[in-house]
């Protein structure tokens, strides 16, 4: 079974007076189904709570602050998965709302029941609808935007494909509000530089292009292709399914990465950090384990199994992993050979203090 996921951003799903377009939604509907007929299980992630809350209850909850955005999304939020389940049942589709933080991505026994529950949905063929719970999300928990959180999904339920639809047509070759000789650009391929390419911000979502670049960027080091593409063009999903030259697509790297490795990668916020030496870092990104030999300083407040920055001496992020050690732990076995650990520690829980199996290198390194 084929695994799509397919965010949809709040300027697709949006009126002008901030009400849900229900055309859209029914268009959409169809899409979905449609696809679903074709033999594909499909996870949306939904935008569009704060801006359907903003046209009920708006004007009683201004100024724009975070508590005020918790409530606006939890008056929009019904009204966002109401229109799905109206609009997909005709299809006999039933909706699953999952309302997830950037914490049940840390914690790995809450990531593996979120997974589970939504693979679950797959299997039976209901269509999960996926948002931040925006409601107890606060800056600290929060993963921010629903781009990076529908790359998140991607890789939780190991799907083929990540179709993120928008107001923007597609990524251009330079700024098109600034250019009027911009280009669209069909296919990014690994080897291209994307990071070059145009910015610009959609009127009511959170990110822009730039946070649907990075994770398209993730995605590809892991395997997986991303299509963005503009989501008011009728019967998008199906056919950028289908082949048709839509958008943008960002196509993977043929490495694919074991399953453990991809929870580490698109994790938004580490624990702490360890910062380590030259050494260390070439060994790091030759792809093996991380020793606390090389380790010269550790900060945060991380406990064994969490998932931390590995840093260079000029303090750029290289790597993520998950640590075997805590952070008290490292405060103590730093610089020290493998075996000195277990005078330092009184015990030993192995040489690696991050193991390779447990590391990805940095996107950008
Ligand atoms: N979770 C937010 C909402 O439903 C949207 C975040 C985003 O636009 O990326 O309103």
């Amino acid at each position: 079974m084929k695994k799509i996921v397919v965010k949809i951003g709040s300027s697709v799903l949006t009126l002008d007076n901030g009400e849900p377009d229900r055309t859209r939604f029914n268009i959409l509907a169809a899409d979905i189904a449609g696809i679903m007929g074709e033999g594909y299980a499909v996870a949306v992630v939904s935008s569009g709570a704060i801006a359907f809350g903003r046209s009920i209850a708006g004007k009683e909850l201004a100024p724009v602050s975070i508590p005020n955005k918790q409530v606006l999304s939890s008056i929009g939020q019904p009204l966002l998965i109401n229109a799905y389940m109206t609009d997909l049942k005709p299809y006999n589709k039933t909706v699953a709302q999952v309302l997830l933080t950037h914490e049940d991505f840390m914690d790995r026994q809450r990531y593996l029941n979120a997974r589970r529950s939504i693979e679950l949905m797959l299997n039976r063929g209901f269509v999960p609808v996926v948002n931040e719970n925006d409601a107890i999300s606060v800056d600290e928990i929060k993963v921010g935007d629903n781009d990076t959180l529908s790359a998140m999904v991607a890789v939780m339920i190991s799907a083929d494909r990540l179709i993120i639809l928008s107001d923007i047509d597609a990524i251009y070759d330079r700024d098109p509000n600034r250019y009027r000789d911009a280009r669209p650009i069909n296919e990014i391929k690994p080897a291209d530089q994307y990071r070059s390419f145009g910015e610009s911000k959609s009127r009511y979502g959170v990110g822009g292009v730039r946070t649907k670049i990075t994770a398209a960027k993730q995605l590809a080091k892991l395997g997986i292709t991303t299509t963005i593409a503009n989501g008011r063009i009728n019967n998008i999903i199906t056919r950028v399914v289908n082949g048709e030259k839509l958008g943008t697509t960002i196509l993977p790297g043929n490495k694919r990465i074991n399953a453990k490795r991809k929870w580490v990668s698109l994790l938004l916020k580490s624990s702490g950090s360890i910062s380590i030496d030259d050494g260390a870092r070439a060994a790091v990104l030759k792809n093996k384990s991380l020793l606390a030999a090389g380790i010269i300083k550790v900060s945060g407040t991380f406990k064994d199994e969490d998932v931390i920055s590995i840093m260079d001496t000029n303090g750029r992020e290289i790597a993520r992993g998950i640590t075997n050690y805590s952070v008290t732990e490292i405060e103590r076995i730093k610089g020290k050979k493998s075996s000195q650990i277990k005078t330092s520690l009184g015990y030993f829980k192995g040489d690696e203090v991050i193991h390779r199996d447990n590391l990805i290198l940095n996107a950008d390194g």
